[in-house]
């Protein structure tokens, strides 16, 4: 017997709807490209989207169609995140960090019919356009006066051209919840960059999930600032979350620099950001050179890559910021775990509450885990037993878009994540590595995460990457590839001294080697197969 409840589907544009209604005169703040603030409100927001798809309409757009951003955190883009998606096409945005020869591959992968593109992106656009395959019009997000001379666009069109005759009455259409929403592309370190396609049931379920009190935490008493890019994995969900439950959005534009998000984050009262390790690693140095305070940042999630314990102290001791721990991934929308502590770790000591802090966290109902040994075998949920983690539920991938990579689900419907992982009983999470980084000496495993983590807590250290070399013994073993901070004088050997302390004497670094900079991809984690490559010829001393 079913129940009798109503079957109202799940969609998107119901978000800036409940927002509108319920939160209308909620701001939403933007640093824009063209120079200065945008403030205007949620009730405007929905007006505008509304006219982002009469406009779509009007250029021969249909259900179903990709369009693609290329574009920073702004309203227009939040605009677009609706507009899109509402009218039953899937917005699909492009991470511009990315080699112009993978922007190229994925737009004409997901054929993408326009293309959005924020002020300063124009110049790089105008240059792949030739390659562009489906592209019939490039929208730049702008108004006339704003437009850039000379660009050779053919077919250009200007966003608030665009929106002016439109007359934002649109009635969103009802449709199948599983429909297709948005649309995005892991950066693929080897190989193409595959889909992850969204769909409008998994973004709200997600929403729902991410808002909960022991995820995100997010109510109409928090102002947000999502530092994490709108084409990093939706920026984490928080354009579909913070309209879910009406909190102020504060977006920084192209201006990432410690100095500038510092000023948002004091002038917009700020209580919530998110983002990955390096750009807070920028902003701590600002505020250190600077001898500056955060006001009213409470809380700061940091994920994408493992948050390093000194970064976690530091948010905590100097500025009275509790950093969240998260961990996901695109194919994940992105939310896997999140760590928040139970009611008994609250009376640990101080370092044993640390150590809990450090793991990746526990997952939000929705979000099924398990690890493996390399026979598929499932292993306790210990803390110590450590294995292939692998996931399942309804904000999970089933597989990548146009059938990509081929079927990626195991037996029984679990995605393989490819990090390698422990499970405690509480179901705290820890990664112990990405299975293609960790270093295999002599049979035995050694997390580059963990050492890593141990040399950032050096003080002269600004980032440190740790990579496996090949060892004639024990088949690897780990370098350390170390950028100093500016002016700071560090050698090899108080560095080893300093380690020794921290972590095993069989996971000692064989060598230190230093370097000007670390190369990043393209969502700022650390380049590994770069670094690879760099030290393909190096001899371990
Ligand atoms: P990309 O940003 O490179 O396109 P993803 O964002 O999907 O790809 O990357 C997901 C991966 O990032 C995870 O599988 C994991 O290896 C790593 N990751 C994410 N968060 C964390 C974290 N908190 N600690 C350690 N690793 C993390």
């Amino acid at each position: 017997m079913f129940g009798l409840m109503q079957d109202r589907p799940l969609l998107i544009q119901q978000l800036i709807e409940h927002a509108a209604l319920n939160h209308g005169d909620t701001e939403i703040v933007s640093r824009t490209l063209e120079g200065g603030i945008h403030r205007y409100t949620y009730r405007d927001a929905r007006l505008r989207s509304k006219k982002v798809a009469e406009a779509l309409q009007s250029l021969g757009i249909k259900a179903g169609d990709r369009i693609g951003t290329l574009a920073w955190n702004g309203y227009r883009h939040f605009e677009l995140y609706y507009g899109i998606s509402g009218m039953g096409a899937v917005c699909h945005t492009i991470n511009p960090r990315l080699f112009p020869e993978q922007i190229v591959y994925i737009v004409n992968h997901a054929e993408d019919q326009l293309l959005f593109v924020d002020l300063n992106l124009l110049p790089a656009v105008e240059k792949l356009l030739p390659q562009f395959k489906t592209v019939r019009h490039v929208v730049a997000m702008t108004d006339r006066d704003h437009l850039p001379k000379g660009l050779n666009i053919p077919n250009l069109l200007v966003y608030e051209d665009l929106l002016a005759d439109k007359p934002g009455t649109y009635e969103w259409p009802e449709f199948d919840e599983r429909t297709a929403s948005s649309l995005c592309y892991t950066s693929g370190t080897t190989g193409n960059p595959k889909g992850v396609l969204y769909s409008h049931r998994s973004t709200i379920l997600h929403a729902y999930g991410a808002a909960l009190p022991d995820t995100l935490g997010l109510s109409a008493r928090a102002t947000v600032l999502p530092v994490v890019p709108m084409f990093h994995v939706n920026a984490w969900g928080l354009p579909y979350s913070a309209p879910m439950v009406g909190a102020k959005l504060v977006f920084p534009g192209v201006a990432l620099d410690g100095a500038s998000l510092y000023e948002l984050f004091e002038k917009e009262e700020v209580v919530f950001t998110a983002g990955v390790p390096t750009v807070w690693l920028a902003l701590l140095q600002y505020m250190q050179a600077n001898k500056l305070k955060l006001s009213t940042v409470k809380y700061a999630v940091i994920g994408g890559s493992a948050a390093p314990p000194a970064m976690i102290e530091t948010f905590d001791r100097d500025y009275g910021v509790e950093v969240l721990h998260a961990w996901g991934m695109s194919e994940m929308s992105p939310l896997g775990t999140v760590n928040h502590p139970k009611s008994k770790h609250l009376k640990l000591s101080h370092k044993e509450q640390l150590d809990i802090r450090l793991k990746q966290g526990r997952p939000p109902y929705g979000v099924e885990m398990k690890i493996v040994d390399g026979d598929g075998k499932e292993l306790p949920h210990d803390g110590k037993a450590f294995g292939d983690l692998l996931v399942r539920g309804p904000w999970i991938t089933s597989g990548y878009f146009k059938g990509e990579g081929g079927d990626v689900l195991e037996e029984g419907g679990w995605f393989p994540t490819g990090d390698v992982a422990t499970i405690d009983a509480d179901g705290y999470m820890q990664i112990t590595d990405r299975s293609k980084d960790v270093i295999k000496s002599g049979g035995e495993w050694i997390s580059s995460i963990d050492l890593e983590n141990a040399a950032m807590a050096h003080p002269a250290v600004a980032e440190a990457a740790v990579i496996g070399v090949f060892h004639p013994k024990w088949d690897e073993r780990p370098l350390l590839i170390i950028h100093k901070k500016e002016g700071a004088t560090l050698e090899k050997d108080e560095l080893i001294d300093f380690l020794s302390a921290k972590v095993a004497k069989w996971w000692l670094p064989d060598d230190v080697q230093f370097v000007d900079a670390i190369p990043h991809t393209a969502t700022g984690k650390i380049l590994k197969t770069r670094l690879r490559d760099d030290f393909k010829n190096y001899k371990l001393p």
